[in-house]
């Protein structure tokens, strides 16, 4: 019976057999993360408005039309977390973290709002998956997260996934950049799409996504920022490509590649799935040079990543098969009931995966129901107090001593 709610636009239910496959995911990323000494950090679902404008950039588009704001009873403006970085190094400044051993390397994975047009990878709550290495400009930082990606992508089975490599020069290279590109756009007004020319000067950038016919040919002559790299910057770019190459991860260097946030500088990069359609990124990310500082901390290098957990599980386009039970305790007759559940609880403590009939089922019913579940061996209580092991796969049943059956299904090895 349909009922006459629905989940709001652009988000979504996880069902069981969808959430096994996230469950998979989930410890996938703990394992590759710890093992890299990447510690788990929560931070809030909502923060200060200012925090996101300051952080992620008042000319973005996830500031100017994405945000879900809302002013709380007392007048406050907060706004759900539309990405994690600016919270991550909001936390990092709040809890004196720049005073320990650098960097500190932290993970984090939960929800995230944007308010965008729903499509197949795009929702208005979706949930990422990052990690942030902050207080160190070395290159072997950027490496480092780049490869946690990659063997995530890896060790999940992900086919089809190119990593895109640029590099946008310090903040000053950048803004010296954007001029010359705000310049070249002017230039050539007449042939852009009214959306890139009326953003000239707010985030030139952007045109290089535009996929409309005048402005591509526009972007052809453009200048990109990788050509005009220069000293520390190029050094950098080249050190991080070097160590790349020596891990032996593939990338495709993409003079053109931008972000939608205004933080990034130096390394950028993208991870994208030639199975997904239009959203096609699973995950991307960069440095962040002067993120900290612009938040009212200390001068500090940084670089992270943040990935979709539903583009991966879409490029992945599979639902885990259920994990199945040890054992499933059926009776003969309800007054063996008690017993059941006293039996699957012991079970239950002894590390086996067990399960009793809650409905009310006849025993025919219940071996139904073991199957359905997929129970390995089903426990039949008998009215007499007697008990018989039923072996799902091969069908043979054998009576067993009543009186031992948690050693009986753990093999005695307790
Ligand atoms: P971003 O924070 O924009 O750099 O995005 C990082 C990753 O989050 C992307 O590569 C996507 O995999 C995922 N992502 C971003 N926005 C959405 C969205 N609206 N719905 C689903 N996934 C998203």
């Amino acid at each position: 019976m349909a009922s006459k709610y629905q989940a709001p636009r652009g988000t979504f239910d996880v069902l069981p057999e969808a959430a096994r496959s996230r469950a998979r995911l989930e410890r996938t990323a703990a394992e590759i993360l710890t093992r890299a000494g990447y510690e788990p950090i929560a931070t809030p679902m909502f923060e200060d408005t200012e925090l996101f404008e300051r952080g992620v950039g008042r000319s973005t588009d996830i500031v100017r039309k994405e945000m879900f704001t809302f002013e709380d009873k007392g007048g406050r403006s907060l706004t759900l977390r539309p990405e994690g970085t600016a919270s991550v190094c909001r936390a990092y400044l709040e809890h004196g973290m720049h005073k320990l051993a650098q960097p500190v390397k932290l993970s984090y994975l939960g929800p995230f709002f944007r308010h965008e047009r729903p499509q197949a990878g795009r929702y208005r709550q979706f949930h990422q998956l990052g990690v942030e290495c902050i207080g160190t400009d070395s290159p072997l930082a950027d490496v480092e997260v780049i490869m946690l990606l990659s063997d995530l992508l890896a060790e999940l089975g992900v086919p089809g996934i190119e990593l895109r490599l640029g590099s946008l020069g310090s903040l000053q290279a950048r803004h010296d950049y954007l001029d010359a590109l705000k310049a070249h756009l002017h230039a050539h007004e007449a042939e852009l799409s009214s959306d890139v020319r009326e953003r000239i000067d707010v985030n030139p950038l952007r045109a290089f996504d535009a996929d409309d016919e005048g402005t591509r040919a526009v972007m052809e002559s453009a200048p990109t920022i990788v050509e005009r790299l220069e000293g520390e910057d190029a050094e950098h770019f080249a050190e991080v490509r070097a160590l790349l190459d020596a891990a032996g991860v593939a990338y495709a260097v993409d003079s053109t590649l931008v972000r939608g946030l205004d933080y990034y500088t130096r390394t950028i990069f993208s991870f994208v799935c030639d199975r997904l359609g239009a959203q096609s990124e699973v995950g991307g990310g960069g440095r962040y040079d002067g993120l900290i500082e612009q938040l009212g901390g200390p001068p500090t290098a940084a670089i992270g990543w943040a990935a979709g957990i539903e583009r991966i599980l879409l490029a992945l386009d599979e639902e885990a098969p259920g994990a199945g039970r040890d054992a499933f305790v059926a009776v003969a007759e309800a007054e063996q009931r008690q017993r059941a559940m006293v039996l699957v609880s012991e079970l239950r403590h002894a590390g086996i995966s067990a399960e009793l009939d809650l409905a009310g089922r006849a025993l025919k019913g219940q071996l139904k129901q073991a199957d359905r579940i997929g129970a390995r061996r089903v426990l039949i209580l008998e009215a007499d107090g007697g008990a018989q092991l039923r072996d799902m796969d091969s069908g043979e049943q054998r009576p067993v001593d009543p009186g031992n059956l948690v050693d009986e299904m753990t093999g005695g090895e307790r």
